[in-house]
């Protein structure tokens, strides 16, 4: 069964290039341009991921976002206009699982809605990764990092984030460094962008059951995961 992405999106070139290529990877695509008929295609057939653009002409994308994350878990992929950082803060708070700003390439969108449901999908059992510390184990090819057995719920730089500190323990990494190593693909990332990360991150790592902060702030110079001994 093909899966099925829902797409809101106001603009006819975007929407028909992103149509065009996510159908001939063999995707169902529901696109409509207004926010009232994205809950409508929600609640109507629940799809597998949505593709949400900010600017709609009825409203925006964080306003379908908060809808759907009343009742779904279900991976959200924000498209972002050029250098709106706030809006990529926003989308990450509210639980979005990833963002593209635009101009995108078609390509580009396709192979990370196609690594988001892996990984969203993949919630089986991999085998524990070589790297364990403070509860927490990291499976680098399955891109995963366990808490207590349990695989976390992480967002593609929630996960590089984490797996940079975790691979590295006690080393403090300044905010400038994780935006090389994680960022890396974005190159007009902020700090603010790093510390948002963190606060999402320390708040699943809590939901996790973690009562010790692992990630520790170190002042004027970054982060760094302390692990008890
Ligand atoms: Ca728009």
């Amino acid at each position: 069964m093909p899966q099925h992405i829902l797409l809101p999106e106001d603009e006819p070139a975007i929407a028909d290039t992103l149509l065009y290529a996510l159908r001939g990877e063999s995707f169902e695509v529901t696109h409509v341009r207004l926010v009232s008929e994205a809950l409508a295609a929600f609640r109507a057939k629940p799809p597998d991921l949505a593709i949400l653009d900010v600017g709609l002409p009825d409203g925006n994308g964080f306003d379908v976002c908060r809808a759907i994350r009343k009742t779904s878990e279900l991976p959200i992929v924000f498209l972002t206009a050029r250098g709106e950082e706030i809006d990529r803060i926003l989308g990450l708070e509210l639980g979005a699982d990833d963002y593209v700003t635009k101009p995108f390439s078609p390509r580009e969108v396709c192979a990370r809605v196609k690594a988001i449901l892996r990984r969203s999908a993949g919630n089986g059992s991999a085998p524990a990764g070589p790297v364990a510390e403070g509860g927490l184990q990291l499976d680098e090819a399955a891109q995963r990092i366990r808490c207590g057995g349990e695989p976390l719920a992480l967002t593609r730089y929630e996960y590089g984030l984490l797996a940079t500190l975790l691979k590295r323990p006690q080393r403090i990494f300044s905010r400038a460094e994780l935006m090389d190593l994680v960022w890396g693909d974005a190159p007009d990332t902020s700090e603010r962008t790093v510390d948002a990360h963190i606060k999402l991150l320390r708040a699943k790592l809590r939901a996790g059951g973690l009562e010790a902060d692992l990630i520790q702030t170190h002042r004027n110079m970054g982060y760094s995961l302390q692990t008890p001994r």
